[in-house]
């Protein structure tokens, strides 16, 4: 059987034709299925709607969050809460476009136990966006050493792959990489990202910039270490500056030079300052991580027995 996750955050308006498009093309195509919708903690009507939804086509259940755990949370949740051979990922809004899940799926039958949705092309985006996602895509794919900058979070696992992220103890998990990193036999199918219809992206700016902060530190030390090369460089100038003033000093030549003492404190003291921002950051992932938190906590299913779901996780 075929499992689609379908993350869900404010998207009342989506949900009933999500689950009608989708279970409408797996029928078509004779695919035993399952749909999961993870209600992310919605602050809208998603939840009657997803319950709605399971009332009216048997194959769709729907899980709800105590409160928003993030789009990463919902999707490890889905994982964690189906019991199909294999498992699609796939976004709410049907941007994802949703003829792919075929496609995925006879890949699958081939033996492929991953298949990766790419972007054939980023959509509609603002120069800024489209230069922030080349930044942030080249730092990760240097990271990870996978080229991510087409990757998205539309994929097929196989129950194989799933029994690995589900046991990983990380909670700061980036899904979009880690489920390149575990290996196995994987494949691509390329699609275009499709026009938002309804609602608008869950996306601000800030909340992208946290979302990269953290996905490039929980898989990268390279920043950490961009502190000692810092450093190293920095010493390399104040020994040159340091021999200078020293030879004018012997020489009898010193001057004042108020301006570089005052410009050379200021630069050491922001330096200084950034990179303890930077190893603040990883050692609040740290504490993050010890602290050892559930990813995510379920209030309310439907379509299935409270008894198999996994609640915390
Ligand atoms: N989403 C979620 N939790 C969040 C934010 C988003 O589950 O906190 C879901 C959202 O409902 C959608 C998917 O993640 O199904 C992608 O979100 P969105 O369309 O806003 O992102 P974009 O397509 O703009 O990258
Ligand atoms: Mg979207």
């Amino acid at each position: 059987m075929l499992s689609v996750v379908i993350p869900a955050y404010n998207e009342q308006g989506m949900i009933l034709k999500t689950a009608e498009t989708i279970s409408g093309i797996l029928k078509n195509a004779e695919i035993p299925c399952e749909l999961l919708f993870v209600d992310d903690g919605s602050k809208d009507g998603t939840w009657s709607a997803v319950e709605e939804a399971s009332k009216r086509f048997p194959e769709v259940k729907g899980i709800s969050f105590s409160r928003n755990f993030g789009k990463e949370s919902a999707m490890f949740a889905g994982l964690a809460n189906v019991t199909g051979d294999c498992c699609v990922v796939i976004d709410c809004d049907l941007q994802h476009p949703p003829e792919k899940i075929v496609e995925m799926y006879r890949l699958w039958e081939q033996g492929y136990e991953i298949v990766e949705g790419v972007k054939a092309d980023r959509g509609e985006e603002s120069f800024l966006h489209r230069l922030s996602a080349n930044c942030f895509y080249g730092l990760i794919s240097k990271a990870t050493k996978i080229d991510m900058s087409r990757a998205s979070d539309f994929k097929l696992l196989d129950r194989k792959a799933i029994n690995v992220l589900l046991n990983m103890k990380e909670k700061g998990a980036f899904f979009r990489a880690l489920s390149s990193w575990v290996g196995f036999r994987s494949t691509t199918v390329e699609f275009e990202v499709q026009e938002r219809t309804v609602g608008a992206s869950k996306w601000s700016t800030w909340s992208l910039i946290k979302y990269a902060l953290s996905n490039i530190t929980s898989f990268s030390t390279a920043p950490m270490q961009l502190v000692t090369i810092l450093g190293v460089i920095i010493l390399v100038f104040s020994l040159v500056l340091g021999g200078i003033s020293l030879y004018q000093k012997i020489v009898g030549i010193a001057l004042g030079g108020f301006t570089t003492v005052i410009m050379v404190q200021l630069f050491l003291g922001s330096i200084m300052m950034i990179c303890l921002g930077i190893i603040g950051y990883y050692l609040a992932k740290i504490y993050e991580e010890m602290k050892g938190r559930p990813r995510f906590i379920v209030s309310k299913t439907c379509g299935k027995s409270e008894d198999d779901t996994k609640i915390i996780g």
